[in-house]
């Protein structure tokens, strides 16, 4: 596919640092709060937020099918529910004008059409209705499966005929950067006979990816593999916190609840699927055969480099996992053709995460309980101290982005801080 705004030639008259996640190549969507002002929908260019109503206002998108109203709002949704074709014309339109070669003036209302990214506030950019978890990286699910089970069934026999999932909590997802209490809740102690209530003691990250469906499909109706792209409006980094105490006690027989209900987090800036466009991928071979409905034709995976950092208090930086977006053994559009094959509906807003993303080498593991091995091994931390699990203080930053001839496209920081459980 040719998608204009995505020429790695381009250039934009806003400097664009060399590390950063967003070139002019990137513009993803989000929501932003200028200093003294409402929310409005917005995208941004190296450390620029570009004001979307703002270049409503001066006549930018004339002649593309959007009204004002659709960029006055807290949330992208009404953006992404003008379906792809619109939003690619958005799209493209913002890439002109914020290219070198700017023929629109936009440039020489800069002092109105962008605010500096340190000076805005960047609200949650989607009004989830609902969010579902997969379970969709084989190395996670083996080794869950190895710690908890059985080294030689460590799948489970459904795994590799259906992408496992379950029907999270949107009401919880949060912005990066709000910080997290440690939850509290039931646990059973291994050496004691009745269970007790207290914080959780052993808090944890996952490291996943989350898509955004962009586009309602109607109950009844199923979402083929065909299909499903065009209803991905786009991805954010995921951040599916967990209580490994409070999930290993309650989870049997019907899965986790109170372990992740109570925060996920999400990065500010919606990627479009077109925006990753060039780092597809062929996904790992599937074996055995899957059934006809979670047949797909092309690549399907994304070759994007995915890491977790912990930050302790004394304010240095670990980075404490490598991992690959490729590494899913389900993919996105398979993960949507099984969750509407029994007739389920999506709505524009609705979110799915792909489960923890581990791949092969224990470096690359995406959780604390598979890189402590379920508390087996310690992290050494630069400050002289260990971690097994989360401590209060930790403040857990997700980053992610791939490079294709010399572009960079990422996400920005998907960050959160641990703070003590509230007073009970
Ligand atoms: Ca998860």
């Amino acid at each position: 596919m040719n998608i204009q705004a995505n020429d790695p030639k381009l250039t934009s008259w806003v400097a664009v640092p060399e590390d950063s996640d967003f070139p002019i190549q990137n513009i993803p969507f989000g929501v932003a709060m200028p200093p003294a002002n409402n929310p409005r929908v917005a995208t941004i260019i190296g450390d620029k937020v570009v004001d979307l109503l703002v270049a409503h206002d001066l006549g930018l998108f004339e002649g593309v099918a959007i009204k004002r109203e659709v960029l006055d709002q807290s949330y992208i949704n009404d953006l992404m529910a003008l379906g792809k074709d619109t939003c690619r014309a958005v799209r493209n339109r913002i890439s002109e004008f914020m290219r070198s070669d700017d023929t629109l003036g936009a440039k020489s209302h800069a002092d109105r059409l962008l605010h500096k990214v340190s000076d805005c506030e960047l609200l949650l950019p989607v009004k989830v209705g609902d969010y579902t978890d997969f379970y969709s990286s084989e190395e996670h699910a083996t080794n869950v499966g190895t710690m908890f089970r059985d080294p030689d069934n460590a799948l489970l026999p459904n795994w590799k005929h259906l992408p496992v999932g379950y029907h999270g909590r949107a009401s919880s997802i949060v912005v990066s950067d709000t910080p997290i209490h440690r939850p509290t809740g039931q646990t059973m102690p291994a050496d004691a006979d009745q269970p007790v209530f207290g914080p959780c003691k052993l808090l944890d990250f996952e490291l996943e990816m989350g898509f955004v469906v962009g586009k309602d499909s109607k109950m009844g109706e199923r979402i083929s593999t065909d299909q499903a792209e065009d209803y991905i409006f786009g991805l954010v980094l995921f951040n599916d916190w967990s209580a490994r105490d409070i999930q290993k006690w309650e989870y049997v027989p019907l899965g986790p609840f109170l372990a992740k209900s109570f925060a996920s987090t999400i990065s500010p800036w919606v990627v479009t699927l077109d925006a990753v466009e060039p780092f597809r991928t062929a996904g790992p071979k599937q074996d055995p055969e899957v059934l006809p409905y979670l047949k797909y034709k092309g690549e399907k995976n994304y070759e994007l480099d995915l890491e977790v950092a912990i930050q302790t208090d004394s304010g240095q930086e670990k980075t404490v996992c490598k991992s690959n977006f490729k590494y899913m053994y389900w993919n996105m559009c398979q993960q949507l053709a099984h969750h509407t094959v029994n007739g389920c509906n999506f709505k524009v807003g609705d979110m799915c995460a792909s489960g923890t993303i581990s791949g092969k080498s224990p470096d690359s593991y995406g959780s604390m309980l598979e890189l402590s091995w379920k508390g087996t091994k310690s992290i050494p931390m630069p400050d002289g101290t260990e971690r097994k699990f989360l401590k209060d203080g930790d403040r857990v930053v997700l980053r992610g982005y791939g490079i294709h001839k010399g572009v960079r496209i990422g996400f920005g920081d998907c960050a959160g801080k641990i703070l003590p459980a509230r007073e009970m």
